[in-house]
């Protein structure tokens, strides 16, 4: 039997292992994708979840992601790999702690801040976590939200729309002089989004920093939402804010391609994202036949958005069958990678937000909560995983 091995069961690891489904591969080929967590974890809807009670819409169940019995998500960490296989964390039935392969697709994807990620890896352990997460965020009085990206600015949205101002004080702190970064967020998106933020009493400080105490507790183990264990001291431009008893970190994902690089040194870049080559093989001289590269951890000079993971997967799959048909196919009769248009969707709560489409045109409210705001696109991706989204039950 021959194992394609696929690293990351996020946005990326499922669209390439449908992908690969439904192409025509031989009795012989087996896809295997390697998770480390229980269910899939719909990161979109994880700012709203640390508002609102979604734990039976936001992890979703992988028993049903593949058709064919051959074909199994496997759970375990990949800790490292070599030129024939990945090495696990703990022994699994039938494989022991290594897993072979003659393709390997890397799709494991960066770190964010939770609420839009969860730790830990069992159902519980992770409903327990966002549960903590809410009841911190329901017992503050005043939040200090870091950074004004579109993380920060769709949790200052979420968190307004479930608490108004008389029981929360939500402070948002930016080191940059406009929300975002000028490179995506165009100065008329930023205005916007302004707008939306101040009329719902959210204080923005634009161009501004604050150096943040120590948690109040050690234990509190990612330090992205954290109580201050002593008063914040005033910002920068001169900002009291010794009034906030919560700090939420929304700074940006993070690459975490640490097991790449324990691996192969060389293939992860000075930025931390993993080499890639136009084809999604890995830029690597003696691995590039067999391993790929996509997702949020692929170095592609892109925004890193799920809805590009589409794209790659089509790439790297019809990759994958022409070498498994022809190993000696030359890179440059490989399909190759084209970014597709810039969009981007950013929420405020359920009702409002921002959609940022190619040539400068931006829509508003209606256009984003019936897109984005108001679904999630929860029952989307229940569907992706050929499970019954529980809206269909209710
Ligand atoms: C709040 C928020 C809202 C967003 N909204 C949108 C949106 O509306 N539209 C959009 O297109 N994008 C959106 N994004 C971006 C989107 O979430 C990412 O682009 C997407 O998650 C990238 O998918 P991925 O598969 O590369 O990585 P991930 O989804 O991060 O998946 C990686 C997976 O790999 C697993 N993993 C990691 N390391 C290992 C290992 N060593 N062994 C085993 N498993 C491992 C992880 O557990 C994880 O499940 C949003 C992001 C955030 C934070």
């Amino acid at each position: 039997m021959k194992n394609i091995v696929i690293v990351g069961g996020g946005y990326g690891g499922i669209s390439i292992a449908k992908e690969l489904e439904k192409q025509d591969l031989r009795n012989d080929v087996r896809i295997l994708l390697i998770e480390k967590k229980s269910h899939f974890y719909h990161t979109v809807a994880g700012l709203r979840a640390g508002v609102q009670d979604l734990d039976d819409s936001i992890f979703i169940p992988y028993s049903k992601l593949f058709t064919s019995p051959k074909n199994q998500v496997l759970h375990a960490t990949v800790t490292r790999f070599d030129e024939k296989a990945v090495y696990l964390n703990n022994s699994l039935s039938e494989f022991g702690d290594k897993v072979e392969f003659d393709f390997l697709v890397i799709a494991s994807g960066t770190r964010y801040p939770a609420p839009a990620r969860v730790e830990a890896s069992g159902l519980n352990e992770g409903k327990d976590e966002i549960q903590r997460i809410r009841q911190q965020i329901g017992e503050a009085q005043s939040i200090l939200i870091v950074g004004g990206g579109p993380v920060g600015i769709e949790l200052a949205g979420e968190i307004r729309d479930t608490y108004n101002k008389d029981n929360k004080k939500v402070t948002l702190i930016h080191s940059q002089p406009q929300l975002g970064n000028a490179s995506y967020m165009p100065t008329k998106v930023h205005h916007k989004l302004l707008g939306m933020m101040t009329s719902s009493n959210i204080d923005v400080l634009l161009n501004d920093k604050v150096d943040l105490p120590a948690p109040a507790n050690e234990d509190q183990k990612y330090n992205v939402v954290y109580i201050p264990s002593a008063p914040l001291p005033v910002s920068k431009q001169g900002r009291d804010l010794s009034h906030v008893d919560l700090v939420l970190m929304a700074n940006g994902n993070q690459p975490d391609a640490g097991w790449v690089e324990a691996s192969f040194t060389a293939l992860v870049q000075a930025d931390g994202y993993v080499k890639v080559k136009p084809t999604l093989q890995v830029d690597h001289p003696t691995l590039a036949n067999k391993v790929f590269v996509m997702g949020d951890i692929a170095g592609l000079q892109e925004t890193k958005l799920a809805f590009r993971t589409v794209a790659h997967a089509s790439v790297v799959s019809a990759n994958i069958a022409k070498l498994l048909q022809q190993p000696d196919t030359p890179e440059n009769a490989l399909k190759h990678y084209k970014k597709g248009v810039d969009m981007m969707l950013i929420t405020f709560g359920k009702n409002k937000g921002v959609t940022i489409l190619p040539w400068g045109i931006v829509m508003g409210n209606w256009i984003s909560s019936t897109l984005k705001s108001k679904t999630l696109f929860i029952d989307r991706y229940w569907n992706e995983l050929n499970q019954t989204p529980p809206s269909a039950s209710k």
